[in-house]
């Protein structure tokens, strides 16, 4: 089983440094909450290039992005007996070497580190399991052969709705929901 495991809004925080640099920037404190878009800066009057700007800035924070699970070294070490995982994580280029190095320092455990450029699309890698955030990515996915393991955020609850899209609320519940279908357990 070929697992593609995503960073921002799955394992990592981006949402809170986002909402940290914004109130730098502004003055102005963003509730998380209020993040109910996956195209929340279109909200804050903001282009997506200026968008993409910030998350290179929180990423350059690397090391104050905090993890969105206690133990993430854990929980992907769990996901690692259940089959080959990757880092699956569609982002600028400039933040990729921070990315790694915030991985290094959880502990997260992956076979390969797979990125992919913002013109490209996650769908077009074959994997048979994917654990993302995405609801755009779970438009993609809906109904076909992979299952998506959509791990719930405020700006995804409007996902689409399909046998093959599990919503998790934790990477924990994802694990078990996995190895149910494996018949694990
Ligand atoms: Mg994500």
């Amino acid at each position: 089983m070929r697992i593609a495991l995503d960073v921002d809004g799955v394992l990592a925080d981006l949402a809170g440094m986002i909402i940290e640099l914004y109130e730098e920037m502004t003055g102005v404190r963003i509730s998380r909450e209020m993040i109910t878009e996956w195209e929340f800066w279109v909200k804050l009057n903001m282009t997506r290039g200026e968008f993409l700007k910030l998350i290179i800035r929180a990423w350059e924070r690397w090391d104050k992005l905090q993890p969105l699970e206690d133990d993430l070294e854990e929980d992907t070490k769990n996901l690692m007996e259940l089959g080959e995982v990757d880092i699956l994580t569609q982002r600028p280029a400039e933040t990729v070497e921070y990315v790694k190095k915030w991985l290094r320092l959880h502990g997260v455990a992956y076979r390969r580190f797979v990125w992919v450029p913002l013109k490209g699309s996650k769908d077009s890698f074959v994997y048979d399991v994917y654990i993302d955030d995405s609801p755009r990515l779970a438009e993609r996915l809906a109904n076909k052969r992979p299952l998506m393991l959509l791990y719930d955020q405020a700006w995804n609850q409007k996902a689409p709705k399909a046998s093959n899209i599990v919503r998790i609320v934790s990477l924990d519940d994802g694990f078990n929901r996995l190895a149910e279908n494996l018949g694990m357990v």
